[in-house]
């Protein structure tokens, strides 16, 4: 199947309010303009340095958002234009993110990263960090970045009912926060959850965004 088939195909099969993030990493920007030209706004790239050399040349509307670990000195490079990060796994990081965004005047939206899954490999905070975190901010203390929600992924394995389990805990600390530090902030309203092998059970779960590779643009070569 074509890139514009398989796009047509996932949105169509989407319920509303979930948002369609395709996930571009390693394709050549032709490969992003065709799935443009069938309509995608919404990309999602892993590495600053192939992400900012596509930005350059492809439409100015894209949405671009980070999905991949980000090093504080590559925050510069993707200030200017990006839309969402949704890796954000240190105090760090958004304080450095909330630094290169002001230098340019704008806002830049991101999302907590939260570990779940069984791999040590992966990166984000733990429930109780991310509530200590948050805890310890001053909400005036990062004026340009808006913190819009959650974003983890499941451990690797065909056991389902173990990742809905990991998706369900990252669902019950968004609600738990959304009640709590979020009170009465209509912008921590989104959930990045699932890939392609387990977006369907990542919806079910309450997923608002799902980060989709393969299932859109077949396997990535390394
Ligand atoms: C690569 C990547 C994806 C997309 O994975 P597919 O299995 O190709 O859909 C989603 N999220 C993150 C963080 C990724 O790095």
């Amino acid at each position: 199947m074509s890139i514009t088939e398989n796009i047509t195909r996932l949105k169509a099969s989407l319920p509303a309010g979930v948002t369609l993030v395709a996930v571009s990493k390693f394709h050549p920007a032709e490969a992003l303009q065709e799935a443009y030209d069938a309509g995608q706004r919404v990309f999602g790239e892993s590495r600053a340095q192939e992400l900012t050399a596509k930005q350059k040349v492809l439409p100015s509307d894209i949405e671009w958002h980070f999905i991949g670990p980000l090093q504080s000195n590559k925050v510069k490079d993707i200030a200017p234009f990006i839309h969402t990060i949704h890796s954000i796994d240190s105090l760090k990081l958004l304080q450095e993110v909330n630094k290169q965004a002001a230098k340019h005047g704008r806002i830049v939206r991101v999302l907590l990263e939260i570990h779940v899954a069984q791999e040590e490999a992966k990166h984000g905070f733990s429930p109780d960090e991310c509530r200590e975190l948050l805890h310890s901010l001053s909400p005036e203390a990062l004026p340009n970045l808006r913190i819009c929600g959650l974003m983890g992924m499941a451990t690797n394995t065909d056991n389902t009912s173990q990742i809905q389990d990991e998706f369900h805990k990252i669902h019950k600390l968004f609600t738990e926060l959304k009640s709590s530090v979020f009170k009465g902030d209509e912008y921590f309203c989104e959930l990045s959850m699932g890939m392609s092998h387990d977006y369907p059970i990542a919806i079910r779960e309450g997923s608002t965004m799902i980060r989709i590779g393969t299932s859109i643009f077949g396997e990535r070569e390394y």
